[in-house]
């Protein structure tokens, strides 16, 4: 008999909590990945994601080599694919992290269904991030959905176990002994990315300049570990330990990561509706040409272009661009949250579900802990606050300035006032 332990965004063997668990007990552990076609399918073939665990896996392939082991990649639906691994093994347990997203929440269901069909236990435990579902609501039980007393009430139950690595390598000899070859990208129909990757590193300099730095975009003043927490190819025990020793305000970021993860679990419908359905009869422009300026960065707004160029080219956007881009797209040209949610989920390298919809959801205002929709930002205020010298905009925009760049395609103060119609409108009716 063998236990299973099943990778899916925690792909790394160091403090990885559902693997330790499956590596204490006696039997041996066989690794397991799928390529999941019903995500794959939707994906573009040079999805720059795909790549990046891809090299990940072969990576960790590598270094289980000096173990005797190596990972097992399918190409399958998860379900096919046990159909078959339960065929092929005699599996006693099947050991994995929980995922908090509806479409995972599912496919989970069904999984541990199939196995207990066959005898087989599915035995599931947190680990992407330090608390999780209810283990944070108020007193009376329901979840919060305002951040800061949802913060306060996280940092008074966050002991110093949460923060506590498992020590893996003291099981490293139950690995199951096996060449497994990785499948390569070219037979799932992906091509390699070459869009570059952050290091997993975070140095002390960024946390501990990381308040008086994080909000200009034209300073490398954050720690671009977004891609690292989205795949676990970093554990968030030892990111938040570095936290609490470098950078309150960074911890506070790494809460707004659960805060999301918590509303995701709570509230699946916020995927495709406004949490605040006061909203829902606000009517969005559907202008594809503006969308289109927007996404190729040619509004006419220099930080919003230099954003979605930025985004274009490297699969990133800065934190406080991310939300001058939202809410422009929003606020200024009223097109709806989820065609530039869609396309951020499109972009981005460290695309998360959970923050991306949270974020997107608070830029328009209909969110748990929203900007009010009356409070539109000017994008060229936010340009002289937050990139004062331009770098960041030269950067990006470097026809910026000259006869070449274009004219804003809305007027400020007009867009503001038919969004503020529109919302008052929405909610009035
Ligand atoms: P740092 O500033 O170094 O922060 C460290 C980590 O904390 C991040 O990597 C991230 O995991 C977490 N974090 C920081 N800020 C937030 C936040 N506001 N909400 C949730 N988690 C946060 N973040 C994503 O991880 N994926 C997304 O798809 C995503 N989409 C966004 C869309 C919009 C419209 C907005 C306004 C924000 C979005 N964010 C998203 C949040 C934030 O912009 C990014 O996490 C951050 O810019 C990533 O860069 P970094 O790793 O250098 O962050």
């Amino acid at each position: 008999k063998i236990n299973i332990f099943w990778f899916r965004r925690d792909l790394r063997v160091d403090d990885n909590i559902g693997l330790y668990h499956a590596m204490e007990q006696d039997l041996p552990v066989l690794l397991l990945f799928i390529f999941d076609k019903n995500i794959l399918n939707e994906l573009p073939k040079n999805d720059a994601r795909v790549t990046f665990i891809h090299r990940q896996l072969q990576a960790l392939n590598e270094d289980l080599k000096s173990k005797g082991s190596s990972i097992l990649t399918l190409y399958d639906s998860p379900e096919n694919a046990w159909e078959s691994l339960i065929k092929d093994h005699n599996i006693h347990s099947v050991y994995t992290n929980h995922d908090y997203e509806p479409y995972a929440k599912d496919r989970d269901t069904g999984i541990e269904k199939l196995l207990s069909d066959n005898d087989i236990l599915f035995k599931t435990y947190k680990d992407q991030v330090i608390l999780e579902k209810a283990e944070v609501v108020k007193d009376d039980g329901e979840p919060y959905v305002v951040f800061t007393p949802y913060s306060k009430k996280w940092k008074q139950k966050a002991s110093k176990k949460h923060f506590e690595s498992v020590p893996s390598a003291l099981y490293f000899s139950n690995f199951f002994t096996h060449n497994s070859k990785l499948i390569p990208l070219n037979e799932m129909g992906f091509e390699e990315s070459d869009l570059a990757i952050p290091s997993d590193q975070v140095s002390e300099s960024i946390l501990n300049n990381y308040e008086e730095r994080r909000d200009y975009p034209g300073v490398n003043g954050t720690s671009r570990l977004g891609v690292h927490l989205r795949f676990g190819t970093i554990s968030i025990r030892k990111v938040a330990t570095k936290a609490k020793q470098h950078s309150e305000t960074f911890l506070n970021e790494l809460i707004w990561r659960e805060f999301y993860q918590m509303i995701l679990w709570h509230f699946p419908r916020v995927v495709e509706e406004n949490f605040k359905t006061k909203y829902n009869a606000v009517k969005w422009s559907k202008s594809e040409e503006n969308f289109k300026k927007w996404c190729e960065g040619k509004t006419g707004y220099p930080m919003v272009d230099a954003g979605m160029r930025e985004l274009n080219a490297t699969g990133y956007m800065h934190n406080r661009v991310r939300m001058v881009t939202a809410s422009f797209l929003t606020k200024h040209l009223l097109i709806d949250w989820r065609w530039g949610e869609a396309y951020f989920a499109e972009k981005l390298l460290d695309y998360e579900l959970a923050s991306n919809n949270g974020g997107w959801q608070w830029a328009a205002g209909t969110g748990t802990d929203a900007q009010p929709y009356f409070r539109i930002f000017n994008p060229e205020s936010q340009l002289k606050k937050f990139d004062p010298d331009l770098k960041y905009v030269k950067k990006w925009v470097p026809e910026y300035g000259t006869d070449k760049y274009p004219d804003p395609i809305v007027d400020h103060k007009e867009a503001r006032e038919r969004t503020l119609n529109e919302y008052k409108t929405a909610l009035d009716s």
